[in-house]
């Protein structure tokens, strides 16, 4: 009896895990040695929020929440009903006995693209076109801020998938298709999380302050590997190509003090990575030194058997000894809490994989300061959206633009566009979309179509506000021959792409682009010259329509500044991005990476020109001309050294 009163008084204000000026490992002794295995195992468990209450929260010992997908606390829902919603759990858990705080997450994995108004930055996929690590590092703090602004601390991105086969739904989730490319753009972590201090220890997690999240580099390991780019599948690869091409970005992460991984769905060589104990904890924890936690994904553990949630209990016992430490359940907590506890009380999961796990999750709520703040105050609400984040978000999707085409013949570009007396057509479905121009993962998981669902410029309104007064623009979605020549147009630009998709519902396996969008190439190409604008995650088939096509861009998923189309098209700014993945010219030759063998894309990785020259062009294009180029720095060379032989 005097135990259990014990156990349920409330703790004293003066004791060492409450008192910041301790140092973490002596707060997480004290903290952990209070616990009693019910708010051990309680840490231990993600929910989703839609199955949460305060009550619960306080009586289950919750360690974390999730607005999994798009999952908002009201349609409509401003910032401040975040930071009331995201409080108002808070306080459940502060009201448990040692009033541990709860950390929160969500998939801001393109800007905070859950939140109505918020900046929404290119997919992954284009900022991998950048090439330009301080400018994704910018995203990520910008990010950041927009994030915490909510109340909310934790985000599930960055995602380091290296993608292998473009027909992978979630291909435009990453940054490329090459490791090295991957690895560089993991500086969105300092971003997220903030700048490492000099002198860190290895794998300790580090979160800067209140207006920084926790990152989590997800998913772990080879997700962008799977056979045909089926989503959830298997990866067949040998221990060396796994450890050279989808480990590598796993190193940086860690580095740059990583909070969280996430495991991945899929198996490696049939092992489904939920189970996976080799890897996450004999690779990432032991030999990499990763001392943040492990999160699963959403229902991860329950596919671990076949069908899923067909022995529950095997898939808690699996992958908590494997190493995961806290479980996405997210609805049937539970199920899972009893299972656990089974698991413990039976001695069938130690004490010790329990104190483990939860001295990660603690250590992360510890560094980042969540025990000194776990309420969110309004100070920040202006970030959410702010001028500042969109300017950045317009940079980058100019940055993100690749030029790959630009007028049939090298002395004829069309691009940049004159902004003065001219009459331009825009055509197509993605001209004038916002939901269009945003992809998956906004306002909502598999994303949305049309305008109106959230702030942003689309790229018609971009193309209208960069153009002199004296030139017209006027849009048709899908014109027919006879209105394209009926007016007197000098100039097209067709917008056009696939339609927002994510996880389970975006694997293609023939990678057109959807109807009606080739007939509007072909139709208004073959009567004006005209600028194809691609809007889409992933490359496409494009090759039949390359010889109607005067210019060509590929635009990825831009998000809410479509400005940033309008600043290159029409030379405000110069075309920089680079292909971060290969253009494949028909399906039949996937998967094709740089680097294989009989590599003929129609355009490598690496790929893009700018409208400089035309000598910079074949340059850059590397394909055509090279050999001539080439041909012409060797004679030069010859003629030199003969030259010179000559002259000694
Ligand atoms: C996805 C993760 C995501 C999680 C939470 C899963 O379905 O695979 O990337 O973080 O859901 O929404």
């Amino acid at each position: 009896v005097l135990l259990s009163i014990l156990a349920v008084a409330a703790v004293a204000d003066d004791v060492i895990y409450k008192d910041p000026k301790q140092p973490i490992a002596a707060r997480l002794k004290d903290l952990l040695g209070r616990m009693t295995v019910e708010e051990k195992i309680g840490q231990m468990v993600q929910i989703e929020r839609i199955a949460a209450t305060p009550d619960i929260m306080k009586h289950y010992y919750i360690g974390s929440l999730l607005s999994g997908g798009g999952s908002v606390p009201n349609p409509h829902a401003t910032v401040t009903d975040w930071i009331n919603m995201v409080n108002e759990f808070q306080n459940g858990s502060l009201s448990s006995r040692l009033g541990i705080p709860m950390i929160y997450g969500i998939d801001a994995v393109h800007g905070h693209n859950n939140v109505i108004n918020a900046t929404i930055f290119p997919h992954n996929i284009g900022l991998g076109a950048t090439r330009d690590p301080d400018l994704v590092k910018r995203i990520g703090s910008a990010t950041a801020s927009e994030v915490r602004a909510t109340g909310i601390p934790y985000a599930f991105a960055p995602c380091i998938a290296v993608c292998r086969d473009p027909r992978w739904g979630r291909c435009y989730e990453s940054y490329g298709e090459d490791t090295k490319l991957v690895q560089s753009m993991t500086e969105i972590i300092l971003g997220l999380q903030g700048e490492i201090p000099k002198g860190s220890r290895l794998g300790v997690p580090y979160v800067a302050g209140k207006d920084k999240v926790a990152a989590c580099a997800k998913h772990f390991v080879a997700d962008g590997g799977t056979t045909h780019g089926i989503d959830e599948n298997n990866t067949v690869v040998s221990e060396q190509d796994m450890l050279k091409i989808h480990m590598p970005p796993y190193y940086d992460s860690i580095i740059k003090g990583v909070s969280t991984v996430m495991v991945s769905y899929s198996s490696l060589n049939g092992k489904r990575m939920h189970a996976n104990g080799d890897l996450i904890t004999g690779y990432l924890k032991d030999k990499l030194g990763f001392k943040g936690f492990v999160i699963s994904d959403w229902e991860g553990i329950d596919r671990i058997t076949s069908p899923p949630h067909s022995n529950y209990t095997y898939s808690v016992q699996a992958s908590i000894l494997a190493g995961i430490d806290m479980v996405m359940v997210p609805n049937n907590y539970i199920e899972f809490i009893n299972d656990l506890t089974l698991l413990v009380k039976s001695k069938i999961i130690p004490m010790e994989r329990i104190d483990d796990a939860v001295s990660r999750i603690l250590r992360v709520k510890f560094t980042m300061g969540l025990f000194e703040n776990p309420l969110a105050d309004y100070s920040m609400v202006n970030e959410v959206g702010s001028q500042a984040h969109r300017e950045i978000a317009r940079e980058a999707v100019r940055k993100s633009l690749v030029l790959l085409k630009n007028g049939k013949q090298v002395s004829d570009p069309i691009l940049p566009l004159p902004k003065m007396g001219s009459k331009i057509l825009v055509a197509g479905s993605h001209a004038d979309n916002l939901g269009y121009q945003c992809g998956g993962w906004t306002i909502g998981w598999q994303g949305f179509s049309g305008n109106g669902n959230t702030t942003g410029t689309t790229i018609l309104n971009g193309i209208k506000s960069a153009v002199d007064p004296s030139t017209e623009i006027t849009y048709m979605e899908n014109p027919n021959v006879e209105a394209i020549k009926s007016n007197n147009f000098s100039y097209a630009i067709v917008v056009v792409g696939e339609h927002p998709y994510t996880e389970m519902f975006g694997d293609s396996s023939n990678l057109t682009i959807p109807d009606p969008g080739p007939s509007v190439i072909t139709n208004v190409c073959g009567q004006l010259k005209c600028v194809v604008v691609i809007i889409s995650g992933r490359p496409v088939v494009i090759e039949p329509y390359m010889s109607v096509i005067d210019g060509l861009v590929a635009a990825w998923l831009p998000g809410t500044e479509g400005q940033g189309v309008a600043d290159v098209l029409f030379g405000d700014h110069e075309f920089t991005g680079k292909l971060s993945r290969t253009w494949f010219r028909t399906v039949d030759q996937l998967p094709m990476n740089i680097g294989d063998q009989n590599y003929n894309p129609l355009f490598p990785f690496g790929y893009g020109l700018t409208t400089k020259s035309a000598i910079e062009r074949s340059l850059s294009a590397g394909i055509a001309l090279r050999p001539f180029v080439l041909g012409i720095l060797v004679t030069l060379f010859m003629s030199l050294s003969l030259s010179h032989w000559y002259i000694a």
